[in-house]
């Protein structure tokens, strides 16, 4: 799962912070120094690691910080908004042309770094907001990779234009924008031949496709398992071709996370999608503050928010939203959005996004049939207890096991695991944005 290992130790941190009433100096460089360890060992840039480090201790220290009511959180939050400048802020989207003219997008990386199978999603974003992409391959040195794309863009609905491995990329670029313009395309996304390390003829090639054509963005593909690598790469191709912003595939399988903490401060260049699975709908924009709260283990409710709405009607979503933020749910509500979880499917990545449940459910069995187990628990219980889960004593909980036929400890975890939940609501309804809650500030 992203972050995973990174999140651990963070977490582990905060809860000293948070448990002391008072702060003083020396706590808090001794809570940076273990950021600064948990951030080198998830292969975080070691000058990044230096100048963030740095930026969160003296803005702890030298303001008034320690001697405010809650010196923890204060620092907490200043983490998180170090990381979030760390990753660039705010959102960026890829520039298009405006109107019907073409935009030519160019996408490069190194061989095996995920670059066929983005291409192929980022058609399917397009082509999902009315689009008309014309997908193309380049990569003329391995017949597979035609093919890839071509079975891709048909999975997507999306046309691919191919002249063979015959012809020359730079040729096949010119010819593809023809093409596009003949038949309506607006979207030209050139897939590029990758290499296994970085090679003067890769970069050679790509630049004479970007003199030859009016290529609008240069995307790079890098795989977040390289970790430093992944942000040499980045570097690397920047100074050479130049880039307009990058992608991190392969997030899903990325415990520590350090090419996406590092290739903003490193290259200048923003993230502009993650890629978190092989399916072709697995591509998330990047929003630098929604990524913080999941590697800082507050979750990531607007993600989850989202993907509700896509399957889920407007209203009902709303409804979670709001009660989400008053942290007023109920076992009913937990049940929904189980259902809607189950729905959307990627349960592990899913739960990782509500605040407090991520870390407490690593390494459990999620698969459905805990789903199922969790369902007859709160099932089991009566109309009013789900209202009001605090009325739950352990006589209650020997009787919803006993209905649920599974040992009282399961139901232990579960009414332990909702009010932990409930109380990190609350905790960051308090700390980011109070009752109402600024969007991308929860
Ligand atoms: P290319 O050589 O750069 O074009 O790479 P491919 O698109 O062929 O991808 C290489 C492998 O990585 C394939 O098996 C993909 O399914 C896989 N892959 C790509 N993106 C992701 C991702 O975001 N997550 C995971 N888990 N696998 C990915």
């Amino acid at each position: 799962m992203a972050f995973e290992s990174l999140s651990e130790k963070l977490q582990n941190v905060f809860k000293n912070l948070r448990s002391k009433g008072r702060l003083t100096e020396s706590d808090v460089k001794a809570a940076m120094k273990e950021v600064k360890r948990a951030l080198l060992e998830a292969d975080v840039n070691f000058k990044v690691v230096k100048t963030f480090i740095k930026a969160v201790q003296d803005r702890a220290v030298g303001q008034d910080v320690l001697n405010g009511l809650n010196p923890g959180q204060m620092v907490i939050k200043i983490v998180k908004e170090e990381m979030e400048a760390l990753m660039g802020s705010t959102t960026t989207e890829i520039q298009l042309k405006p109107g019907n003219e073409i935009t030519v997008i160019l996408m490069a990386g190194l061989q095996g770094a995920g670059k066929t199978t983005t291409t192929a999603k980022i058609a399917g974003k397009y082509k999902q907001k009315g689009k008309r992409p014309l997908l193309v391959a380049c990569d003329v040195y391995r017949p597979a990779a035609i093919k890839q794309l071509q079975v891709n863009g048909e999975k997507q609905g999306v046309p691919v234009f191919s002249m063979g491995d015959k012809m020359n990329p730079v040729d096949i670029a010119k010819a593809s924008i023809e093409h596009a313009a003949k038949n309506g395309n607006n979207i030209v996304i050139l897939d590029t031949a990758g290499r296994l390390h970085i090679d003067e003829d890769m970069m050679t090639e790509l630049i004479a496709i970007k003199q030859a054509v009016d290529v609008h963005q240069t995307i790079l593909v890098v795989d977040a398992m390289t970790g430093q690598d992944a942000v040499n790469v980045a570097k690397d191709f920047n100074e050479k071709v130049g880039v307009d912003g990058v992608i991190i595939t392969k997030m899903d399988g990325d415990t520590r996370g350090g090419a996406a903490l590092s290739i903003r401060s490193v290259t200048g260049k923003p993230i502009l999608y993650i890629g978190m699975g092989e399916k072709l709908d697995d591509l998330q924009q990047f929003y630098p503050d929604r990524m913080t709260s999941r590697i800082l283990g507050m979750g990531d409710v607007l993600t989850l928010i989202e993907k509700a709405e896509a399957t889920v009607d407007e209203e009902k979503a709303l409804e979670m939203q709001q009660k989400l933020r008053k942290a007023s749910f109920t076992f009913d509500d937990f049940l929904e959005q189980m259902e809607q979880v189950k729905k959307m499917g990627g349960l592990a990545d899913m739960l990782s996004m509500i605040p407090g449940l991520g870390n407490q459910l690593k390494g459990a069995d999620l698969d459905d049939s805990m789903m199922d187990r969790t369902a007859s628990i709160i099932y089991s219980m009566t109309k009013e207890e789900r209202a009001t889960p605090e009325i739950i004593n352990p006589s209650r909980r020997k009787r919803i096991a006993d209905g649920a036929g599974v040992p009282i400890s399961e139901v232990n975890k579960l009414c332990k695991q909702f009010q932990n939940q409930k109380k990190m609501m609350k905790q960051m309804s308090g700390m980011f944005g109070g009752k109402g809650g600024k969007k991308g500030r929860f």
